[in-house]
């Protein structure tokens, strides 16, 4: 057999290992997405509810090096962030601005910033699940919502990158909704996971 193989032709050996790698491969190939979009709180950050402090802001383990990565790889990052707090009159705009701003000097440059000042009962196209903040930021950046990728912890996260068009992984925090999790696509247990499966082409 191993007299046999070596007469192979090195082009047969090739169209068979193809063959063999195409029929194992679940998904096609994707390459790596244009943009990548976080969640804020409680996905690049701890979910401090409604902070306002910039001091509180607080990088989950583990982010800085994901976004990096991306970076690295020519991947540009962004967030999109629900501060119904605004709405609610708990917080300021000023202070959503200084805890972005704060966000920016522990994790970024970010490439775009997209806020959701509004509250649940307002009827915005922004706020997530609605799919306004990423269709807003593809569009600012010029990227097809299909290349993006937005990476949340709750479902509505996931439900706004579907309604854009893009694809949404879910990294559960212990307060995730079981039901979210179980209906998500795609998760992965920490925004490094969610990261190495992106930059594998697994989006
Ligand atoms: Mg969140
Ligand atoms: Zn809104």
């Amino acid at each position: 057999m191993l007299a046999t193989s070596a007469l192979i032709p090195p082009l047969a050996t090739w169209h068979f290992l193809r063959g063999v790698v195409q029929h194992r491969r679940v998904r096609p190939w994707r390459g790596l997405p244009d943009l990548v979009l976080f969640d804020r709180d409680g996905t690049l950050v701890r979910d401090y509810p409604y902070n306002g402090d910039p001091a509180l802001v607080t990088p989950v383990p583990g982010t800085r090096e994901a976004v990096d990565a991306l970076r690295a790889r020519g991947v540009r990052v962004g967030v999109v962030s629900n501060q119904s707090g605004v709405a609610r009159g708990l917080i300021t705009r000023e202070q959503v601005d200084a805890c972005m701003a704060r966000l920016d000097e522990l994790l970024g440059p970010f490439e775009t910033v997209q806020v959701c000042p509004h509250g649940p009962d307002d009827g915005c196209s922004c706020r997530k699940p609605a799919p306004g903040m990423v269709k807003a930021a593809c569009a600012e950046l010029d990227v097809d919502p299909a290349r993006c990728v937005v990476i949340g912890d709750i479902g509505a996260d996931v439900e706004a990158a579907a309604a854009a068009g893009a694809t949404g992984v879910l990294v559960p925090t212990p307060v995730t909704r079981r039901a979210e999790v179980e209906a998500a696509p795609r998760r992965a247990a920490t925004i490094t996971g969610a990261v190495e499966q992106v930059l594998a082409g697994e989006w």
